[in-house]
């Protein structure tokens, strides 16, 4: 029999696959791409209210918004329609000033970069944190001391890694990343998982990409970071 953390993980995966036919299969627009992703964090911020309930951390998770050497060290991979989002988000909020910013960081010194490091972190903050992806919200640490000396979370790792913080939140993370991905496969169009700080570049550069990719063209595929939530370092 099931327990109910593994309900609530098979629970994610499917509410996600629906939403993609709820969402994309319905219109492959930017908005309904926007509308997938946003709901997709709705989805993971109930998981993780629930999964607190059933399964309480060991120790305080220390995550907070000013702390950040995870988005300073790793090279973060997420879904497109969360790039989409993040991008319309930009596009949307961002002054001229925080715009030019945005140029300088994607391509330090007028060239595309593969530092680790997100494009979207500025002055040691999140530009993006109301439409920051499932990735940032599941990734989590017990002490930010770690985290600084570059001692991840690896959720597969051995039992002193997975002391490290709270796992269930990343396995969970990564079931509703499946979902997506399945859900989109479903449809024909790529959903493996791409690096934030190309994606966005791609995304802001070319006209044609997300329309390119909706139709299934596997516009990311040189930057593509595999299957499953995960910040790769
Ligand atoms: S994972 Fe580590 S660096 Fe990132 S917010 Fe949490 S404690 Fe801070
Ligand atoms: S999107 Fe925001 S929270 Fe996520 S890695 Fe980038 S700067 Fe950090």
């Amino acid at each position: 029999m099931a327990t109910p953390y593994e309900d609530l993980m098979h629970g994610a995966l499917s509410a996600v696959k629906v939403l993609v036919q709820n969402t994309l299969g319905r219109e492959r627009t930017v908005e309904a791409a926007v509308g997938l992703a946003t709901r997709t964090i709705e989805i993971t911020e109930l998981m993780m209210s629930e999964l607190a309930r059933l399964h309480p951390p060991e120790r305080p998770i220390a995550c907070a918004r000013a702390c950040d050497a995870c988005c300073r060290l790793t090279k973060v991979a997420t879904d497109v329609p969360s790039v989409v989002r993040i991008v319309m988000h930009a596009q949307k909020t961002f002054s001229e000033t925080e715009l030019l910013d945005l140029r300088d960081r994607i391509l330090p010194g007028g060239k595309e970069s593969d530092a680790p490091g997100c494009t979207w972190l500025a002055n040691r903050a999140c530009t993006v944190y109301t439409a920051r992806p499932v990735v940032c919200r599941v990734f989590n640490a017990f002490d930010a001391a770690e985290c600084n000396a570059g001692n991840f979370i690896d959720p597969n790792g051995d039992e002193a890694a997975r002391k490290l913080a709270e796992p269930h939140r990343v396995v969970i993370g990564a079931a509703i990343q499946d979902g997506l991905r399945q859900g989109l496969e479903g449809l024909g169009i790529d959903g493996r998982q791409v690096y934030l700080r190309p994606a966005s570049l791609r995304l802001l550069s070319q006209a044609d990409a997300f329309e390119r990719w909706v139709k299934g063209e596997r516009v990311f595929e040189d930057i593509t970071a595999g299957v499953g939530a995960g910040r790769l370092h």
